[in-house]
Protein backbone atom coordinates (compact mmCIF):
# COMPACT_ATOMS: atom_id res chain seq x y z
CA UNK A 1 0.00 0.00 0.00
CA UNK A 2 1.67 3.09 -0.86
CA UNK A 3 1.35 6.44 1.78
CA UNK A 4 -1.51 7.97 -0.10
CA UNK A 5 -3.36 5.10 -0.12
CA UNK A 6 -2.67 4.58 3.69
CA UNK A 7 -3.48 8.21 4.62
CA UNK A 8 -6.72 7.80 2.70
CA UNK A 9 -7.57 4.57 5.09
CA UNK A 10 -6.36 6.46 8.14
CA UNK A 11 -9.01 9.22 7.30
CA UNK A 12 -11.52 7.36 6.75
CA UNK A 13 -11.12 5.15 9.73
CA UNK A 14 -10.93 8.16 12.16
CA UNK A 15 -14.30 9.48 10.25
CA UNK A 16 -15.92 6.03 10.52
CA UNK A 17 -15.03 5.88 14.39
CA UNK A 18 -15.83 9.55 15.27
CA UNK A 19 -19.17 9.04 13.69
CA UNK A 20 -19.90 5.63 15.46
CA UNK A 21 -19.36 6.45 18.82
CA UNK A 22 -20.73 10.11 18.90
CA UNK A 23 -24.14 11.34 18.08
CA UNK A 24 -25.49 9.62 20.90
CA UNK A 25 -29.11 11.05 23.12
CA UNK A 26 -29.65 10.11 26.54
CA UNK A 27 -33.44 10.44 26.90
CA UNK A 28 -34.24 11.96 30.69
CA UNK A 29 -31.29 12.53 33.69
CA UNK A 30 -28.91 9.61 34.02
CA UNK A 31 -29.78 9.52 37.80
CA UNK A 32 -28.24 5.61 38.57
CA UNK A 33 -24.37 7.37 39.77
CA UNK A 34 -21.91 5.03 37.90
CA UNK A 35 -20.09 5.07 41.09
CA UNK A 36 -21.00 1.87 43.64
CA UNK A 37 -24.24 2.70 45.80
CA UNK A 38 -23.92 6.15 47.50
CA UNK A 39 -20.12 4.92 48.64
CA UNK A 40 -19.29 6.60 52.10
CA UNK A 41 -16.95 8.76 51.77
CA UNK A 42 -14.55 7.19 54.32
CA UNK A 43 -14.37 3.85 52.70
CA UNK A 44 -13.89 5.94 48.93
CA UNK A 45 -10.89 7.99 50.71
CA UNK A 46 -9.73 4.42 52.55
CA UNK A 47 -10.16 2.52 48.72
CA UNK A 48 -7.97 5.58 47.14
CA UNK A 49 -5.49 5.39 49.68
CA UNK A 50 -4.94 1.68 49.37
CA UNK A 51 -4.57 2.27 45.45
CA UNK A 52 -2.29 5.02 46.21
CA UNK A 53 -0.39 2.47 48.42
CA UNK A 54 -0.41 -0.45 45.23
CA UNK A 55 0.50 2.46 42.83
CA UNK A 56 3.51 3.19 44.89
CA UNK A 57 4.57 -0.53 44.93
CA UNK A 58 3.73 -0.86 40.93
CA UNK A 59 6.42 2.05 40.60
CA UNK A 60 9.17 0.67 41.96
CA UNK A 61 8.53 -3.28 40.94
CA UNK A 62 11.14 -5.14 39.61
CA UNK A 63 9.38 -8.61 39.50
CA UNK A 64 9.97 -9.16 35.71
CA UNK A 65 12.58 -7.80 32.80
CA UNK A 66 9.50 -5.08 31.78
CA UNK A 67 10.57 -3.03 35.25
CA UNK A 68 13.86 -2.16 33.70
CA UNK A 69 12.66 -0.82 30.36
CA UNK A 70 9.95 1.14 31.26
CA UNK A 71 9.74 5.07 31.29
CA UNK A 72 6.84 5.06 33.75
CA UNK A 73 4.96 1.99 35.68
CA UNK A 74 1.50 2.06 34.37
CA UNK A 75 -0.26 1.36 37.68
CA UNK A 76 -4.12 2.51 36.11
CA UNK A 77 -6.56 5.39 37.46
CA UNK A 78 -10.16 6.22 37.95
CA UNK A 79 -12.89 6.07 40.71
CA UNK A 80 -11.34 4.20 44.05
CA UNK A 81 -15.40 2.52 44.29
CA UNK A 82 -16.24 2.28 40.42
CA UNK A 83 -19.20 0.10 39.08
CA UNK A 84 -17.10 -0.68 35.97
CA UNK A 85 -13.19 -1.11 35.47
CA UNK A 86 -12.44 -1.70 32.53
CA UNK A 87 -9.37 -3.77 31.86
CA UNK A 88 -6.34 -3.42 29.10
CA UNK A 89 -3.41 -5.08 27.95
CA UNK A 90 -0.59 -3.37 28.74
CA UNK A 91 0.64 0.16 28.64
CA UNK A 92 1.55 0.90 24.83
CA UNK A 93 4.33 4.01 24.01
CA UNK A 94 1.80 6.96 25.03
CA UNK A 95 0.94 5.15 28.71
CA UNK A 96 4.62 4.59 28.94
CA UNK A 97 5.41 8.36 28.66
CA UNK A 98 2.87 9.35 30.61
CA UNK A 99 2.65 6.77 33.27
CA UNK A 100 -1.24 6.54 32.57
CA UNK A 101 -3.39 3.97 31.14
CA UNK A 102 -5.01 4.64 27.71
CA UNK A 103 -3.85 7.79 26.80
CA UNK A 104 -2.45 6.66 22.99
CA UNK A 105 -4.87 6.38 19.61
CA UNK A 106 -7.11 3.23 21.59
CA UNK A 107 -7.38 5.11 24.79
CA UNK A 108 -8.86 8.03 22.59
CA UNK A 109 -11.41 5.49 21.04
CA UNK A 110 -12.03 3.88 24.63
CA UNK A 111 -12.54 7.17 25.61
CA UNK A 112 -15.35 7.47 22.80
CA UNK A 113 -17.31 4.56 23.93
CA UNK A 114 -17.31 5.66 27.37
CA UNK A 115 -18.60 8.81 26.28
CA UNK A 116 -21.56 7.22 24.08
CA UNK A 117 -22.30 4.65 26.97
CA UNK A 118 -22.82 8.65 29.00
CA UNK A 119 -20.29 7.36 31.51
CA UNK A 120 -17.87 9.79 32.43
CA UNK A 121 -13.84 8.34 32.91
CA UNK A 122 -13.29 9.56 36.03
CA UNK A 123 -16.24 7.55 37.19
CA UNK A 124 -14.69 4.10 36.43
CA UNK A 125 -11.44 2.80 36.36
CA UNK A 126 -8.93 1.65 34.04
CA UNK A 127 -6.81 -1.00 34.28
CA UNK A 128 -3.97 -3.27 32.81
CA UNK A 129 -2.91 -6.60 33.33
CA UNK A 130 0.46 -5.57 32.96
CA UNK A 131 1.61 -2.57 34.48
CA UNK A 132 4.89 -1.46 32.28
CA UNK A 133 5.28 -1.80 28.46
CA UNK A 134 6.37 -4.67 26.51
CA UNK A 135 9.32 -3.65 24.01
CA UNK A 136 7.67 -3.07 20.80
CA UNK A 137 4.17 -3.67 22.19
CA UNK A 138 4.64 -7.30 21.61
CA UNK A 139 2.09 -9.53 23.25
CA UNK A 140 2.68 -10.19 27.06
CA UNK A 141 4.17 -12.95 28.21
CA UNK A 142 3.27 -15.33 30.49
CA UNK A 143 6.19 -14.94 33.06
CA UNK A 144 5.12 -11.29 32.95
CA UNK A 145 1.77 -12.07 33.50
CA UNK A 146 1.87 -14.09 36.70
CA UNK A 147 4.21 -11.82 38.03
CA UNK A 148 2.09 -8.84 37.33
CA UNK A 149 -1.10 -10.05 37.94
CA UNK A 150 -1.43 -9.37 41.73
CA UNK A 151 -1.64 -6.30 41.72
CA UNK A 152 -4.32 -6.21 39.29
CA UNK A 153 -6.14 -9.05 41.44
CA UNK A 154 -5.64 -6.61 44.54
CA UNK A 155 -6.85 -3.42 42.95
CA UNK A 156 -9.68 -5.61 42.00
CA UNK A 157 -10.58 -6.38 45.34
CA UNK A 158 -10.20 -3.04 46.56
CA UNK A 159 -12.28 -1.61 44.17
CA UNK A 160 -14.40 -4.55 44.39
CA UNK A 161 -16.64 -3.30 40.89
CA UNK A 162 -19.94 -4.63 39.49
CA UNK A 163 -18.98 -5.30 36.54
CA UNK A 164 -15.56 -6.00 34.83
CA UNK A 165 -15.35 -5.16 31.05
CA UNK A 166 -11.98 -7.07 29.79
CA UNK A 167 -10.53 -5.50 26.65
CA UNK A 168 -9.69 -8.02 24.31
CA UNK A 169 -8.16 -11.77 24.13
CA UNK A 170 -5.04 -10.97 26.51
CA UNK A 171 -7.13 -9.20 29.39
CA UNK A 172 -10.28 -12.09 28.99
CA UNK A 173 -7.88 -14.88 29.07
CA UNK A 174 -5.89 -14.34 32.06
CA UNK A 175 -8.97 -13.03 34.30
CA UNK A 176 -11.05 -15.62 32.86
CA UNK A 177 -8.25 -18.16 33.10
CA UNK A 178 -9.60 -19.74 29.69
CA UNK A 179 -7.30 -19.66 25.84
CA UNK A 180 -10.75 -19.75 24.47
CA UNK A 181 -10.25 -17.16 21.54
CA UNK A 182 -12.14 -13.66 21.82
CA UNK A 183 -14.54 -13.91 19.14
CA UNK A 184 -16.01 -16.90 21.82
CA UNK A 185 -15.52 -15.01 24.76
CA UNK A 186 -17.13 -11.63 23.99
CA UNK A 187 -21.08 -10.80 23.98
CA UNK A 188 -21.83 -12.63 26.98
CA UNK A 189 -21.32 -12.01 30.86
CA UNK A 190 -18.87 -14.58 32.67
CA UNK A 191 -17.81 -14.72 36.16
CA UNK A 192 -14.50 -13.21 37.54
CA UNK A 193 -13.48 -15.08 41.04
CA UNK A 194 -11.94 -12.11 42.82
CA UNK A 195 -11.26 -15.02 46.28
CA UNK A 196 -12.74 -17.36 48.31
CA UNK A 197 -15.68 -15.85 50.55
CA UNK A 198 -16.46 -13.24 47.46
CA UNK A 199 -19.17 -12.78 45.60
CA UNK A 200 -18.19 -13.31 41.77
CA UNK A 201 -18.17 -10.56 39.87
CA UNK A 202 -19.65 -10.48 36.37
CA UNK A 203 -17.03 -9.74 33.44
CA UNK A 204 -17.72 -8.93 29.84
CA UNK A 205 -15.69 -9.05 27.36
CA UNK A 206 -14.84 -7.85 23.71
CA UNK A 207 -12.97 -6.32 21.08
CA UNK A 208 -9.57 -4.40 22.11
CA UNK A 209 -9.83 -0.67 20.77
CA UNK A 210 -6.44 -1.30 19.64
CA UNK A 211 -8.16 -4.17 17.77
CA UNK A 212 -10.91 -2.24 16.45
CA UNK A 213 -8.59 0.72 15.16
CA UNK A 214 -7.44 -2.34 12.76
CA UNK A 215 -10.02 -3.93 11.86
CA UNK A 216 -12.85 -1.26 11.76
CA UNK A 217 -15.91 -2.65 10.24
CA UNK A 218 -19.31 -1.45 10.67
CA UNK A 219 -20.00 -5.40 12.00
CA UNK A 220 -17.34 -5.08 14.64
CA UNK A 221 -18.41 -1.30 15.99
CA UNK A 222 -21.96 -2.52 16.46
CA UNK A 223 -20.75 -5.84 18.42
CA UNK A 224 -18.43 -3.88 20.66
CA UNK A 225 -21.82 -1.15 21.45
CA UNK A 226 -24.03 -3.99 21.49
CA UNK A 227 -21.67 -5.59 24.48
CA UNK A 228 -21.59 -2.30 26.11
CA UNK A 229 -25.37 -1.96 26.05
CA UNK A 230 -25.48 -5.20 28.52
CA UNK A 231 -23.03 -4.16 30.75
CA UNK A 232 -25.56 -0.95 30.87
CA UNK A 233 -28.51 -2.95 31.23
CA UNK A 234 -26.57 -4.96 33.70
CA UNK A 235 -26.02 -2.01 36.35
CA UNK A 236 -29.73 -0.47 35.26
CA UNK A 237 -27.93 2.63 33.82
CA UNK A 238 -29.74 4.73 30.70
CA UNK A 239 -28.66 3.11 27.40
CA UNK A 240 -28.58 6.20 25.19
CA UNK A 241 -29.91 5.78 21.84
CA UNK A 242 -27.26 5.40 18.75
CA UNK A 243 -27.76 8.55 16.67
CA UNK A 244 -24.86 7.79 14.83
CA UNK A 245 -24.12 5.74 11.33
N1 LIG B 1 -3.63 -0.72 25.31
C1 LIG B 1 -3.81 -1.32 26.51
O1 LIG B 1 -4.13 -2.50 26.58
N2 LIG B 1 -3.63 -0.59 27.60
C2 LIG B 1 -3.31 0.69 27.57
O2 LIG B 1 -3.18 1.28 28.63
C3 LIG B 1 -3.15 1.29 26.32
C4 LIG B 1 -3.32 0.58 25.19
Amino acid sequence: MDETTNLRKAVRQHLEMESFFTGFTIRGENQVPEMSDQPDSASVADAAKQLEDLAGEVRACRKCGLGSLRTNAVPGEGHPKARIMFVGEGPGADEDVQGRPFVGRAGRLLDKIIAACGLKRENIYIGNVLKCRPPENRDPRPDEIVSCMPYLQRQIEIIDPEVIVALGAHAARTLLNTNKPIGQLRGQFHKYYAGIGRAPIKLMATYHTAYLLRNYSQENRRRVWEDMKKVLAELNLPIPEHGGS
